[in-house]
């Protein structure tokens, strides 16, 4: 039996021998080309120097880049005044600039006809296009409405809407008056979502009629009115149109459409600090109660434009299709500021991956020519399930990049990306990050050209991220084939500043636990050559008999079991052992098989392929997984049910369907 990092390194090797990009002939960058603010570093050449040179000079490098990539109404004084420790973050202090001219004007003034935003509506086929100048303009009526209607600097706006023009020029539109935005997920309940507005204690809501996703009609406005009786705060609800159908509209409502077209197309952009607030927004919850963590102006912006271009290798005039929905850090980042900060044409998805069929994605690919898609691995193995045909029937040349986020990516979802969607041709990036970090922080790209990938590895931090692993005692691990806690030893400008209303939270989850270093939460190896691999979050790392070891590694291989579609792997206390293994198991559809036989193959296969002691003690056959409305597994959830505290079961507001936890109740009585 191999200890636990032998293990992972033995596994890393053999996927190393089936290395998928050539590393023998390395091409060498031209760095200014590459980043022409590098022009000015001394020693760098390639992309590693300058990946060594943005940590080492850190100051130096974000300096370079924000003078370069933003437009500043005033430049900035200091660069950067943090002290981890006490949870103190600030950059660019000194410096004005406005978020809105950088995602808009700017781009008007050099390509006004450029399409900014496809609205890539529910039903296939109906995409609407928006050009920097339409959206420019949108946003400055849409600044104007609210300036009249009393919302000042300072103050914060709840968006409850879909992915569509109007939000995203919601959003901007509150960056151009000063105001922040808190995108509350559209699918969120009534009560999830006055939770939400009350702890941001915003008095001005914006929300659409009706939604429209997977050929059904969403009642948000009502889910609204439903909401906003519990919220004091609320003075004025804002309703924009996406369908024919009337709504009830009480005193307080304010038809969007009609009231803006009243407006000049003329909005004077507020000077903001760099470390003003441009928005709060809510975590997953896939381990707890959401957390409202608070992004500023200048150093969110910059890090997801920065990332945006060298994570997918965006070149002007790509299109760009982030799937996430806007409500998720992913859809700020990925969908909003970095594609417009960087003058992109980025997608808004609207509809799910199933509808009208499994081939939505692959369909939208042609129709649109995207040519850097980023999803999630929950959709890569819900379609994985439903077979090739669906992705083979539509032509993906167009495709360069393949991006995946939200959670580790099990090897047989990357080797369908890649080899079937991908054709074999496009890098499949894993994308390690949090609503916390604000931007992709540990990715294959950017590197050389042809540098190697490995499957389900994050693999290389990007420029200024310094990651380091403690150890369980607390100490730096100096050497690298190792795994620990994953923490980040330097401040970077996209970090969030704060957890909105409770700072005494944020130092105690982030800054306390390794004084000095950003801590993550999540848990990393680090191989030989330096490459980063995510093995899950330390809650969910089980102890068994004294080994420890990552859910994400056991569901590894029990997903590679043909029959199956997606497990979730627990651990729970155990009289011997310490803690066992206890594997949920959802299987592919139409697999007319006996659960004992499986049972007893997926113990057989973890056995091999990891260690005995990694082998499920039970298995659960389920419908479903119980997910937060990301797509994450919530398996603190299934942790509680194993332990029958079901009073327990914690925070489930953003819990995606109730159902799937009762069914897993009642048959793990059964089972048990
Ligand atoms: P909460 O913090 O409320 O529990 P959450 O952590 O799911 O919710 P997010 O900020 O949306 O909220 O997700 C970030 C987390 O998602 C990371 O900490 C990590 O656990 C997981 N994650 C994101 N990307 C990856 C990836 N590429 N590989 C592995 N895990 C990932
Ligand atoms: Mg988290």
């Amino acid at each position: 039996m191999l200890p636990c990092a032998e293990r992972v390194v033995a596994s890393i090797s053999r996927r190393l021998f089936r290395s998928y990009l050539s590393v023998s002939s390395r091409r060498r960058c031209n760095i200014t080309a590459f980043m022409p603010e590098a022009a000015g570093f001394d020693g760098v050449s390639d992309r590693s120097t300058l990946q060594d040179f943005s940590v080492s000079n850190s100051e130096k490098f974000w300096a370079a880049a924000a003078r370069h990539r933003l437009s500043w109404i005033r430049t900035f004084d200091a660069v950067r005044d943090c002290d981890l420790s006490r949870g103190k973050i600030k950059w660019f202090e000194g410096g004005k600039l406005n978020v809105s001219v950088n995602c808009l004007d700017r781009h008007v003034h050099t390509c006004p006809d450029k399409v900014a935003l496809i609205w890539e509506r529910d039903e296939p086929g109906s995409e609407v296009k928006v050009t920097y100048r339409e959206l420019l303009d949108m946003t400055c009526r849409l600044g104007n409405l609210l300036r009249r209607r009393g919302v000042k600097r300072g103050d914060c706006v709840t968006i409850y809407m879909p992915p569509c023009p109007m939000a995203v020029a919601s959003m901007l539109a509150c960056a151009r008056i000063g105001a922040a935005h808190n995108v509350v997920f559209a699918g969120f309940s009534a009560e999830a979502l006055s939770e939400r507005i009350r702890d941001a204690q915003s008095s001005t809501v914006i929300t659409v009629n009706q939604g429209v996703r997977g050929g059904k009609l969403v009642e948000l406005k009502k889910t609204v009115d439903e909401a906003v009786q519990s919220c004091p705060t609320v003075q004025q609800v804002f309703v924009a149109t996406r369908t024919e159908n009337p709504v009830l509209m009480a005193a307080r409502d304010v038809a969007l459409d009609e009231e803006m077209l009243k407006e000049d197309v003329v909005c004077e952009p507020e000077a903001m600090d760099s470390e003003d607030v441009l928005f709060l927004l809510y975590t997953s919850g896939s381990t707890g109660k959401p957390k409202g963590l608070v992004h500023t102006q200048a150093g969110y912006l910059l890090y997801a434009a920065l990332t945006h271009r060298y994570v997918f290798s965006y070149q002007d005039g790509d299109v760009f299709g982030c799937v996430a929905d806007i409500g998720w850090i992913t859809g700020h980042s990925y969908t909003v500021y970095g594609p417009l900060a960087n003058g992109g044409t980025t997608v808004l998805f609207e509809s799910t991956p199933i509808y009208p069929d499994p081939g939505r994605y692959w369909e939208m690919v042609q129709r649109l020519k995207i040519n850097q898609f980023y999803g999630a691995p929950t959709a890569i193995r819900l379609l994985l399930k439903y077979g090739d045909q669906w992705v083979r029937k539509y032509d993906r040349s167009t495709l360069k990049t393949l991006g995946s986020v939200g959670e580790p990516i099990n090897t047989e979802a990357w080797e369908w990306y890649h080899t079937v969607v991908g054709d074999g041709r496009c890098p499949v990036v894993d994308t390690w990050w949090q609503t916390e970090t604000g931007g992709i922080c540990i990715s294959p790209k950017p590197s050389d050209p042809d540098a190697e990938i490995i499957p389900g590895m994050a693999m290389r931090p990007f420029f200024g991220i310094k990651p380091v692993l403690m150890d369980t005692e607390g100490n730096v691990q100096s050497s690298s084939d190792t795994s620990g806690a994953l923490c980040i030893a330097q401040p970077w400008p996209g970090m969030a500043r704060t957890i909105h209303n409770n700072h005494q939270r944020f130092i105690e989850t982030y800054c306390q636990p390794h004084p000095g270093y950003f801590f993550t939460g999540d848990g990393a190896y680090c191989s030989k050559e330096g490459y980063y691999q995510i093995t899950g979050r330390l809650d969910d790392v089980i102890n068994v008999s004294g080994h420890r070891i990552g859910t994400a590694e056991i569901e590894d291989v029990v997903n590679q079991c043909p029959v199956v579609a997606e497990s979730a792997v627990i651990g729970y206390a155990h009289d011997i052992k310490g803690e066992g293994v206890f594997a949920f198991a959802v299987l592919k559809q139409g697999v007319d098989t006996q659960y004992g036989d499986v049972s007893q193959q997926l113990k057989d296969t973890v056995s091999k392929k990891i260690a005995k002691y990694a082998s499920p003690d039970h298995i659960q056959f389920v419908k479903r997984l119980p997910k937060t409305r990301s797509g994450k597994i919530m398996r603190r959830v299934l942790r509680k049910i194993v332990e029958g505290d079901l009073e327990g079961l914690g925070d489930l507001s953003t819990l995606d369907d109730p159902t799937a936890v009762q069914e897993i109740i009642q048959g793990n009585s059964e089972l048990c």
